[in-house]
């Protein structure tokens, strides 16, 4: 059971958020959702709140899972129990707690950069273990608004403006030019980037807007009429352009080209592959008709089976099409694909058999599934299947039905 919240819990990231050990008392111990947790007397250990993940790390060696605020207190849940009354030594993942530091140090100073440039609000602020956004009142949202945002943002970055944090007693609130109205009452905490932005925050930011580096706006989209903006600050920003400079560096040496040709060179190429297929068509279709021909003339027989390993399904289609109208046949062909077997059962227009009582026998020794009309079935099925077993069971089919 829980008691009601007692003390509040000291947080030492307000003072010094690149604090990464400290020592405390547990003032409580306690169960959270089945699993253990403390209250302490002071921590470092930054919880869930204002759109920043809680930090991680450890107390006492047992491994912080998550982070909680519940009213004044802060609750740490463990992977094991810890006593009530012990010393205890945390240690924060400073990886996490700097990566979260620049996101949302980032986000204060795109937010209002959003403000200068186009005039829009910030609606709502996420901080994801990959992504982070930012939704933006604006309707509208282009490659040159949007690159002034970011140069207005990076130019704040590179002069290393200091970051402060202060408290501020409810009459003296009013003075503080808040970049939006703080939603709580009584003494607020301020960030402020200075003389840039004001904003009343509990969370934990950099020293100086340099620590922030590299801001960038990586994607946007629009949403309930706003705009929502995605950006990686610092190592993010360092790890994404690493792997977005690997992808233009293979496209670069494949294509031969320089950086901004790319986009040109694989609409050419996609505009060949189109011709390219379409003139492979009309050779098929030509080659087709002179090799239903011959199939005709040295045909023995009303009905032709053959199984075609290395023709496309559309090779086989073409071929038996044509084959029917070159006399009175039944064609029991299969092709493949790389993923399939695919017969094609095909009859001249003169024969009366209904090709479609076919499937339902046919299928099942493919594992297949198929369909047509009379004169026309087809049939997809595992391309490991015994395609001649099942041809040959069809033409069996087709010789009782004249
Ligand atoms: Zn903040």
């Amino acid at each position: 059971m829980e008691n009601t919240p007692s003390a509040a819990t000291e947080r030492l990231y307000f003072a010094d958020p690149a604090l990464i050990e400290f020592e405390a008392e547990v003032v409580k111990s306690l169960t959270r959702d089945g699993r253990p947790a403390v209250v302490l007397d002071r921590t470092a250990f930054y919880p869930e709140s204002g759109g920043q993940p809680w930090d991680r790390g450890t107390l006492e060696g047992a491994d912080v899972l998550e982070v909680i605020e519940d009213g004044e207190r802060i609750v740490h849940v463990l992977d094991r129990p810890l006593a009530a009354g012990v010393r205890v030594h945390g240690r924060i993942d400073w990886d996490l707690r700097f990566d979260h530091m620049q996101q949302h140090t980032g986000q204060h100073i795109l937010s209002q950069a959003f403000i200068e440039m186009l005039g829009g609000e910030t609606k709502s602020f996420h901080l994801g273990p990959e992504t982070t956004t930012l939704e933006i009142g604006i309707g509208q949202a282009d490659e040159a608004s949007v690159a002034r945002v970011e140069r207005r943002a990076n130019a704040i970055v590179f002069e290393n403006r200091p970051v402060k944090t202060y408290f501020v007693p409810p009459e003296r609130v009013s003075e503080v030019p808040f970049r939006r109205p703080p939603k709580k009452e009584g003494t607020l905490r301020v960030v402020e980037v200075e003389r840039f932005d004001h904003s009343a925050c509990g969370g934990t930011h950099c020293r100086t807007t340099g620590e922030v580096g590299l801001i960038k706006i990586t994607r946007w989209e629009r949403i309930r009429g706003n705009h929502r903006f995605e950006f990686v600050c610092g190592g993010r920003a360092l790890a994404d352009y690493g792997r977005k400079n690997a992808v233009v560096r293979e496209l670069v040496g494949r294509f031969n080209v320089r950086a901004e040709e790319v986009p040109a060179s694989v609409e050419r190429l996609s505009a060949e592959l189109k011709d390219l297929k379409k003139s492979a068509r009309r050779v098929e279709e030509t080659l087709a008709s002179y090799e239903a021909r011959d199939i005709a003339a040295k045909a023995e027989g009303r009905v032709l089976k053959a199984v075609f390993r290395d023709r496309s399904p559309e090779a086989v289609r073409s071929l038996a099409l044509h084959v029917v109208k070159q006399g009175d046949f039944v064609v029991l062909y299969a092709g493949f694909s790389a993923s399939r077997c695919h017969l094609v059962l095909a009859r001249s227009e003169s024969l009366g058999v209904d090709l479609r009582t076919l499937v339902p026998v046919v299928a099942p020794l493919v594992e297949g599934r198929g369909g047509g009309g009379p004169s026309l079935v087809e049939i997809a099925g595992n391309p490991g299947a015994d395609v001649d077993a099942a041809l040959l069971r069809a033409a069996e089919e087709v010789e009782k039905s004249f």
